[in-house]
């Protein structure tokens, strides 16, 4: 049996008549670039949230970007964020002109630990940006309460996110801003790059608007100067047809996880990823954690058995080349290095079916039982 790690294509073919005729109506009224059904989404986006304000944007490496312009990030400033996710987090901190401060993860939630953010708070932190790593919602509550206590700005990083809960709070509905991403892989995938800022801040949302959209008031009447970063109306139209099927497809992630869980509670050699206390699990991905040394043998054994797996990430991120500059040394943060070289994720999508996460369970099962 064949078990990609991902098939946009069979999501596809289930609302193929659909997508197909949004896409046409886009093409028939030339409404390319934001436009009606950009507007559209903003609109049932919101709502699905449950927050007051979504502007659609280029991608979400973007969306973070003008979040933290718009928050007045700058020279001289702190920004903390995760020390294990995708490197978007972190750049978009520099990308705005301040500096990177990295938190080491929760041993079990793997999302940013807010006692590792507290340790790392100085009089130049300005703002928090915790990532909803794998679908798992940060600790919103701790991390409101160091936000308030120091005046800090939070910046959600909910790209793998979307409706994600915490203590039944959708993900989106704690920071001055959240930032999505839509990127096709995603679990609310465009088909192309896209991306969205949401707010509860109506002068906050106001000026990332504007950023957006080169500081722009009319046409040719700028405020000041922003960037261009503006949803496609293709993009628009494609996520206004998938949006209300996104609920069903969370619980078609939530069954194949369930099933793992099921399948593979009794293997002593790995650990299983969890729902902390208030937390509602989204599982773009499905993690699992495994002797370091085994990692490249369980992948190259279940690849043999036509199963696709993935690692994320495989190298943390005060370990990248690109942020050498930070001078950070091994051991500095002790869970995101160790995890970056046990965990393996596992193929989970809505459309997987009970048979193929039977067989990747079973050949998981059978390589710990042929040592
Ligand atoms: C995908 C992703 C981003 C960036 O989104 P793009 O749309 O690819 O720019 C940011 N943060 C995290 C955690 C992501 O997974």
């Amino acid at each position: 049996m064949e078990v990609n790690f991902l098939d946009l294509h069979k999501q596809y073919l289930s609302i193929k008549n659909e997508i197909d005729e949004a896409v046409k109506q886009v093409i028939d009224t030339n409404a390319f670039i934001r436009g009606p059904f950009v507007d559209s989404f903003e609109k049932d986006f919101a709502k699905s949230l449950n927050v007051k304000h979504v502007l659609g944007v280029g991608n979400g490496t973007d969306a973070l970007f003008i979040a933290l312009k718009t928050l007045g990030i700058g020279p001289g400033d702190e920004v903390i964020t995760a020390a294990n996710s995708f490197i978007a987090s972190a750049e978009a901190i520099t990308m705005a002109g301040g500096k990177v401060v990295f938190a080491d993860c929760h041993p079990q939630s793997y999302c940013i630990d807010p006692e590792s953010i507290r340790s790392k708070i100085t009089a130049k932190t300005k703002a928090i940006v915790p990532v909803h790593l794998y679908g798992h919602p940060a600790d919103m509550e701790a991390i409101m309460e160091i936000a308030n206590q120091y005046s800090l700005y939070v910046v959600e990083d909910a790209a793998q996110g979307v409706f994600a809960e915490f203590k039944g709070t959708k993900v989106g509905g704690f920071g001055h801003f959240t930032c999505f991403s839509f990127y096709p892989g995603k679990n609310l995938g465009a088909y192309g790059d896209a991306g969205a800022i949401v707010s509860n801040n109506d002068e906050l949302f106001a000026k990332a608007k504007m950023f957006a959209n080169h500081g722009r008031i009319d046409k040719y009447d700028h405020e000041f100067e922003g960037i261009n970063s503006r949803m496609d109306g293709i993009q628009g139209a494609v996520l206004k047809v998938k949006l209300p099927h996104l609920r069903q497809w969370t619980e078609g992630r939530r069954k194949v996880a369930a099933l793992y869980n099921e399948l593979l509670s009794t293997l002593q050699d790995i650990i299983l990823p969890t729902e902390q206390e208030g937390a509602y699990h989204v599982y773009h991905l499905y993690p699992i954690r495994l002797k370091e040394n085994l990692r490249d043998e369980l992948m190259k054994f279940l690849h043999s058995k036509g199963i696709e797996t993935g690692v994320h990430y495989p190298i943390a991120l005060p370990s990248l080349k690109a942020y050498h500059y930070l001078g950070h040394k091994p051991g500095d943060f002790p869970n995101a290095e160790k995890f970056s070289k046990q965990l393996v994720s596992l193929p989970i999508f809505p459309e997987l079916t009970e048979a193929e996460v039977k067989y990747v369970a079973e050949k998981v099962r059978e390589f710990f039982a042929l040592r």
